[in-house]
């Protein structure tokens, strides 16, 4: 059997650090596990293009294992050339970059690692609201200048207590950021979502549901985004949903990219509009050098908390997905049923309810 995986390479910190599970290098360890099996295991970063290995190898794969960080974007017409394909594996969380509609017309399945890495991302989102809420970033480039200005950080940081968080998607991340938050003693803790939280899990990070996404970012000064990427959510947040939220509210983004427009968001920063914009995802990946989220910045000079898309890869997440894909390819070979909580889009259809509501 083939099996392709497109991950991103890791260079020479790969071969220093053998954690780096989801590099090319190091192949998510699964190299000799399926070659003792006689099975064909080809691993590469080369994606783009007609001429790429991605591309080219995926005709006749049966199995394509993708990763957020580097995404093989899995389309429509590559779906209809790939006529082996039987079972996409995402190394990690979201699998937006594949045509999911089209994988169900052809009755190939997607699987994720569920959960592997939403507390890796949880963290991430929280470091992200305090470092723009503190206005940090540009008082630590101030001390590598070697400049001393206490009043030119302070006129722009302030505290965390006492604000109004919110969050689009309270599910696996969404919610432990709730409940990350709950110590910092935050004004309130809003959520927006389709799915009303079990009224228990609620209550224990003190969490109210806001249902109109206008009126709900209208009342946060923190709002982050968790929810996937699909046709629903897809420029979500827009120029006329920016003009809702409170002036120099701060918004945190590690969910995708392409959920927040890129040119309503760089207007927002560079107005005020918005005090700063944090994440780790962009909407196409890697980000071109000269990508606005790269250097857009407030008024005051700061407001960007922008880095690449690495929140979910954390080491113990590599460790923890590389073993969910083993788990699920080890399933898939010897005819076991999946986890259910991994299935994103079983034979012919959707499996998942975070995808919409269908
Ligand atoms: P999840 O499925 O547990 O939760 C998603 C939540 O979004 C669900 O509660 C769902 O009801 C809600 N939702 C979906 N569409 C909605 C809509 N239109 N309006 C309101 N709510 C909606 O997923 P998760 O594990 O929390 O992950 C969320 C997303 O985060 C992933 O799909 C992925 O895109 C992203 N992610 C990013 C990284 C990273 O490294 N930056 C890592 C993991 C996941």
């Amino acid at each position: 059997m083939k099996i392709l995986a497109v991950l991103y390479s890791g260079g020479s910190a790969a071969k220093e650090e053998p954690r780096l599970l989801g590099t090319v290098e190091n192949e998510l360890g699964l190299g000799e596990w399926l070659e003792s099996q006689g099975h064909e295991y080809f691993v590469t970063s080369d994606k783009e293009g007609a001429s790429s290995v991605f591309q080219k190898h995926v005709v006749d794969a049966e199995i394509l294992i993708t990763t957020p960080f580097h995404p093989a974007y899995l389309t429509g017409d590559l779906i209809e050339k790939a006529k082996n394909l039987k079972l996409c594996v995402t190394a990690g969380v979201g699998s937006d970059h594949i045509d999911l509609n089209a994988a169900i017309d052809r009755k190939i399945q997607v699987l994720e690692v569920s959960g592997s890495n939403v507390t890796s991302v949880a963290e991430h989102v929280v470091m992200s609201i305090l470092l723009l809420v503190r206005n940090f970033v540009p008082a630590h480039e101030m001390i590598e200048r070697g400049d001393w200005n206490v009043a030119q950080i302070a006129r722009n940081a302030f505290d965390l207590e006492g604000k109004v968080v919110g969050t689009i998607g309270a599910g696996r991340i969404g919610y432990r950021v709730l409940q990350r938050l709950k110590p910092f003693d935050c004004k309130e803790l809003l959520y927006y979502d389709y799915a009303p939280l079990p009224k228990d899990a609620a209550d224990a990070v003190g969490a109210r549901r806001i249902q109109d996404l206008k009126e709900f970012v209208s009342k946060c000064d923190v709002v982050t985004v968790n929810v996937p990427l699909y046709e629903a959510t897809r420029g979500l947040v827009n120029a006329e949903l920016l003009g809702h939220f409170k002036r120099g509210a701060w918004l945190v983004n590690t969910a995708r990219g392409a959920i927040c427009d890129r040119d309503a968001v760089t207007n927002a920063v560079k107005s005020g509009q918005l005090n700063g914009y944090s994440g780790d995802v962009w909407n196409v990946q890697p980000a071109p050098g000269d990508h606005p989220w790269r250097t857009m910045k407030n008024p005051l000079g700061g407001g960007n908390g922008m880095v690449p898309h690495y929140s979910g890869t954390t080491l113990n997440a590599q460790n923890r997905y590389a073993n969910g894909v083993k788990q699920i390819i080890d399933n898939y070979l010897n005819g076991r049923p999946q986890d259910p909580v991994n299935i994103i889009v079983g034979i012919g259809k959707y499996e998942t309810k975070a995808y919409g509501q269908r």
